[in-house]
């Protein structure tokens, strides 16, 4: 936020723009999709966007100063709502998708529109969204619907059908640095950090703030080094480190399946933004195994995900994982 209350949203000029002559020419879509990698500001600009429609000053919107953009930026403006998150992977249960459709009913408080905002919503249920679907596709003239998601993929086609869709960028490495600057850590922290995420300002900034993170990446980064060269013993001493915590090793497994993720876009020749913690790595694997024997990697550690779900010890975990990965 900066001192006007205006969330301020990185890079991005183009989309801004965007929606600006969207609201000038009164055409805002009354369902909008923000996608992009986590991390690069997509609830941010959510909540810009929701500024920009409820703004009383039209010709600046959204100014940061008046009082519905004062309230949108504390999230506790009547006419903002978020879907609540439930269950274990944070999906929306078909419960919140109808008490939002009866909110949706409701006339606004404040001024023009209501706001429904459903962020993270790569977990929302097939159920759940087909709920949502008549809301979706004759909304009543008052109501906007806002989704987050890391991918267009996460929502039906027929929902997805009924919606704009805009890509929220990461930032250059430079804007990025400069952001991570105004946030308080120096250069020299900044550039390490973008090192590792590039332009993402959002894992950047965990990164920084988050020693427990920092630990994840060395390891996510070592782990990978470690496959690049067929190192068994080592892999299964930084795995059988991070098992100590459950929640450790989840995110340490995390941040190496992007890292087989990058490996698998690098040796297809795709252009797709890179998602994981250390681009050398990713390359050394990319270079050792075809994209087939990474894909195959990458169900392993799903294959690790659903025992540690599944209440299966953590080093009995790992163990299984190395000797999957090993045979790859
Ligand atoms: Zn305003």
């Amino acid at each position: 936020m900066n001192t006007n209350g205006i969330p301020e949203v990185a890079g991005n000029a183009a989309l801004l723009r965007e929606l600006r002559l969207m609201k000038t020419g009164a055409h805002l879509p009354h369902a909008l999709l923000l996608h992009g990698p986590a991390g690069c500001g997509k609830k941010l600009l959510a909540k810009w966007f929701s500024m920009l429609v409820l703004c009383e000053h039209a010709s600046e919107a959204p100014c940061g100063i008046c009082r519905n953009c004062r309230l949108i930026a504390e999230e506790a403006h009547p006419d903002v709502l978020y879907a609540e998150h439930s269950g274990k992977k944070g999906g929306f249960s078909v419960d919140t998708v109808r008490r939002i459709r009866g909110e949706a009913a409701i006339l606004p408080n404040n001024g023009d529109m209501r706001i429904f905002l459903f962020t993270d919503a790569d977990e929302m249920s097939i159920q759940a969204q087909n709920a949502l679907l008549k809301s979706v596709e004759e909304p009543p003239a008052h109501a906007c619907f806002v989704f987050t998601a890391e991918t267009v993929g996460a929502l039906l086609p027929t929902l997805l059908s009924r919606m704009t869709a805009e890509a929220v960028c990461p930032v250059t490495t430079a804007e990025c640095e400069a952001e991570l600057c105004k946030a308080g850590f120096s250069a020299a922290e900044a550039q390490s950090a973008s090192a590792r995420f590039g332009g993402n300002i959002g894992k950047c900034l965990n990164y920084l703030r988050d020693a427990a993170m920092q630990q994840a990446v060395e390891t996510a980064s070592a782990l990978t080094e470690a496959l690049a060269v067929q190192n068994e013993y080592e892999m299964l001493r930084l795995l059988t480190a991070s098992a100590s915590d459950k929640d450790t090793l989840r995110q340490t497994l995390s941040l190496f399946d992007l890292q087989l993720r990058d490996a698998a876009v690098l040796s297809l020749e795709g252009d797709l933004p890179r998602l994981g913690c250390d681009a050398p790595a990713a390359r050394a694997l990319a270079a050792k195994y075809s994209p087939r024997r990474l894909m195959k990697m990458h169900g392993a550690v799903t294959e690790a995900f659903a025992d540690l779900d599944g209440n299966v010890g953590a080093v009995l975990t790992v163990s299984a994982l190395t000797a999957a990965l090993m045979a790859c």
